[in-house]
């Protein structure tokens, strides 16, 4: 596709440029919105969808976050706990490689024991630990520093 052609008196009074140093320097004198990560961080949304966390004494093991979840990443076994009709999370992983962060899990849980924390420093150099156990999903899981 062509170039749009320029008028000679565009070209001639360099519009373009004087458009875009005037463009930096409004910005120049306005505040930043910008902070320095990893040394600040943002205020995130309380809405922010970050890494799974499972509160274990609050499941039921009804099994309807591993049903809905359409990633397949959870995978969970249940067993009956001390008194009528109890049951407890014997057995939970979650995939995070996997994990689509839709909030589905948390939106069906009847007792809110998956949610979304607001962590997002979930980077590793392996995949394998990206799965967590109910353990790291009770606790949340340990951050890599990265140095150069
Ligand atoms: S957030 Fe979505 S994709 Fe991730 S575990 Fe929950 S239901 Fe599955
Ligand atoms: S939906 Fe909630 S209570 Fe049910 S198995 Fe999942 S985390 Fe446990």
């Amino acid at each position: 596709m062509p170039a749009p052609k320029k008028s000679l008196a565009a070209t001639a009074l360099l519009t373009d440029l004087i458009t875009g140093l005037w463009t930096t320097l409004r910005y120049t004198f306005k505040p930043n919105v910008t902070v320095r990560y990893p040394l600040e961080r943002s205020v995130l949304h309380p809405n922010y969808r970050g890494i799974l966390r499972v509160d274990d004494d609050l499941c039921i093991a009804c099994f309807l976050c591993e049903k809905i979840c359409p990633d397949n990443c959870i995978v969970l076994e249940g067993e009956k706990g001390i008194g009528k009709g109890s049951k407890y999370a014997s057995y939970f992983y979650l995939d995070h490689a996997r994990c689509l962060f839709c909030g589905l899990c948390e939106e069906v849980c009847p007792v809110d024991a998956i949610y979304h924390s607001n962590e997002f420093e979930g980077a590793t150099y392996n995949r394998a630990d990206l799965v967590h156990d109910l353990a790291i999903l009770h606790k949340g899981h340990a951050i890599v520093h990265y140095e150069r």
